[in-house]
């Protein structure tokens, strides 16, 4: 019998963001609004055209219906359960569906676009308006029409979206996308827009997930279904590889196993240099579920933890729900210390009322800090979560994106404001709670001994410190080339920043992307930093990095490099000092 022709293996090219391999099929998410082409039907193709939809509001009702009694015996009957009761209200008004009907008899349009066109029109009469409670109906719009309009395409809405574990295949991948996904079923990311330094990238490195980004045309030409190999250390997505290709990609693994193996066998003792410099590696965090990893991985402290992603997952969680995330997080790691960063919502990250008004300048606008102190409510809620949970282990607090001393304290007063009134009310409260300051604007560098008198530690975000010393946007592929974390700007605002908290006795951490660059650990040590927080994938190989290295050596080269030396020499200089120690540990 002759055997069918295996198809050839394609291959795409991108960048690499996130190291490691995985064999799955493909899950393509496209764009979840997309606006659904004008077509026109003959008069015989109405009916069957208006029962489709007709069809899709039905199972949306079920889906609404399943998720108000699943959400009613959680909560109980509550102004949650309500959300869902002005859905239905909105599925089934009269008017809509009259309207809907009409337009597709007399103009012969397809539903499909009918629908969308008109509760846009709905969306466009309320957006932007200052009215909360009319803000709200907006959102209960867009939510009932997307809805709909997945159905109508014949796709599922809710999560999870696939039994299997897949690859997830986008466009782009968004904070609140990758929020809603079951990460449980996801293996990677190959997305065709992107950067290394994107939440979606920094995720996929948290969860140790392989990720490559600038995959072109791949949303149109794989489907659903589709096998690949998508290789995050090359930045490399092969459909349909051949048994050659999988017999050489296994050899790899085999191999990486092995050094994988040798790397975890020292992972929990201390990173300390030839010289007896004792260095902090701590891990970042996104999600409650990461813990597990966290202390499989050796760190002792999660240095940083992006509360954003909760918040994203359930922007009405209450003050009652966030303490049990933030509690559960804290019995995980205790006694270690976990310190939890305030809403960074904004930039890249926006919630769903944010999403209403866009911004020219997202990244310069109302993010961090300046939007909590904006929104007393929504930042008090979670300051009084963070006091609750603080009994069930050892709680630090940061604030994001400061710009000057003053945002400090006055969120510094609406966390006093706080505690008092937990206390009136009887609650049981930590009373050390280490209290830190991102620093990653360089006027927050430029004037650091003034923040660091209000705090216990101050925490280098150089993923933004980076974008807004040198004007390059994280996320913008374009001006990737100068995106560079050894600047002499950059450096020079490290360094201001370290010697700030030295003299003013607090501890200073770096918990950007560069901290998990093997090449850049020598310049980091010898910046004087001596606290880091890394993805937790990269605990073990940094702790290693750390060891083979000689303090008095990595000082010797910043201070023959730092003064005049170009971004490229100070890389040069660094990456030099870290192969000649661990030359192994970065191939
Ligand atoms: C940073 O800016 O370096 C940081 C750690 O915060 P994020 O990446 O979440 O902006
Ligand atoms: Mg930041």
């Amino acid at each position: 019998m002759a055997t069918q022709p295996q198809p050839a293996e394609q291959r795409w090219e991108g960048t690499a963001v996130s190291a490691g391999v995985a064999h799955a099929i493909v899950h393509v998410l496209r764009d979840r609004f997309d606006e659904p082409e004008p077509r026109s039907i003959s008069p015989d193709e109405v009916d069957g055209d208006l029962a489709r939809w007709r069809a899709a509001l039905e199972v949306t009702r079920g889906e609404i219906e399943a998720l108000a009694t699943a959400v009613k015996d959680e909560a109980g009957d509550g102004p949650e359960a309500d959300i869902f009761d002005a859905h239905l209200l909105i599925l089934h008004d009269h008017s809509i569906l009259k309207q809907v009907e009409k337009t597709v008899r007399e103009q012969l349009q397809c539903v499909d676009s009918v629908y969308y066109q008109l509760m846009c029109r709905h969306m466009d009469a309320l957006r932007g308006l200052a009215d909360s409670y009319l803000r709200e109906r907006f959102l209960d719009i867009k939510d009932v029409t997307q809805r709909v309009m997945r159905h109508l395409r014949g796709e599922m809405l809710d999560t999870p979206m696939f039994e299997d574990p897949v690859i997830i295949v986008a466009h782009d991948l968004t904070p609140s996308d990758t929020v809603q996904l079951d990460r449980s079923k996801v293996l990677g990311f190959a997305l065709e827009s992107g950067s290394a330094n994107s939440h979606a990238a920094i995720i996929a490195r948290s969860l140790g997930l392989p990720a490559v980004v600038r995959v072109h045309e791949i949303c149109s030409q794989l489907h659903s279904g589709d096998q690949v190999l998508l290789d995050g250390d090359e930045g490399l997505l092969i459909r349909q590889p051949s048994a050659e290709t999988l017999a050489r990609y296994r050899s790899r693994e085999a191999r990486e196993d092995a050094r994988e193996d040798a790397l975890a066998a020292a992972r929990h003792q201390p990173a300390i240099t030839q010289d007896g410099c004792e260095m902090e590696i701590c891990a970042n965090a996104e999600f409650v579920e990461e813990m597990q990893s966290i202390g499989d991985s050796g760190a002792r402290h999660v240095g940083l933890f992006r509360t954003e992603f909760l918040h994203l997952e359930d922007p009405k969680a209450d003050e009652q729900d966030l303490a049990a995330q933030y509690s559960a997080v804290l019995k995980a790691m205790a006694p270690g210390e976990v310190v939890f960063r305030t809403l960074d919502l904004g930039g890249d990250k926006l919630d769903p009322l944010m999403a209403l008004e866009a911004e020219p300048n997202p990244f310069l606008g109302w993010r961090g800090i300046r939007a909590c102190l904006q929104q007393p409510e929504l930042f008090c809620r979670q300051l009084r979560a963070l006091l609750r949970a603080s009994v069930h282990g050892r709680l630090g607090i940061m604030f994001p994106m400061v710009c000057g001393v003053e945002e400090v304290r006055e969120a510094k007063g609406l966390l006093e404001q706080c505690r008092a009134e937990l206390a009136s009310e009887g609650v049981a409260m930590a009373d050390e709670i280490a209290l830190g300051a991102m620093i990653e604007i360089p006027s927050a560098a430029l004037t650091a001994e003034r923040i660091a008198a209000e705090v216990d530690f101050l925490s280098l975000g150089t993923n933004d410190l980076i974008q807004y010393t040198l004007a390059v946007d994280r996320l913008n592929e374009r001006v990737a080339s100068l995106y560079q974390p050894t600047h002499p700007a950059v450096l020079r605002l490290v360094r201001l920043t370290v010697e700030a908290a030295r003299r003013a006795g607090v501890r200073a951490c770096l918990c950007g992307e560069m901290a998990s660059d093997l090449e850049l650990i020598p310049l980091l040590l010898g910046l004087g930093l001596r606290e880091l927080s890394v993805a937790a994938g990269q605990v073990p190989r940094v702790k290693q990095a750390v060891r083979r290295l000689h303090l008095a050596q990595c000082e010797a080269m910043v201070a023959a490099v730092m003064p005049q030396g170009s971004s490229a020499e100070v890389l040069e200089a660094s990456r030099q000092l870290a192969r000649a120690a661990y030359g192994e540990l970065m191939d």
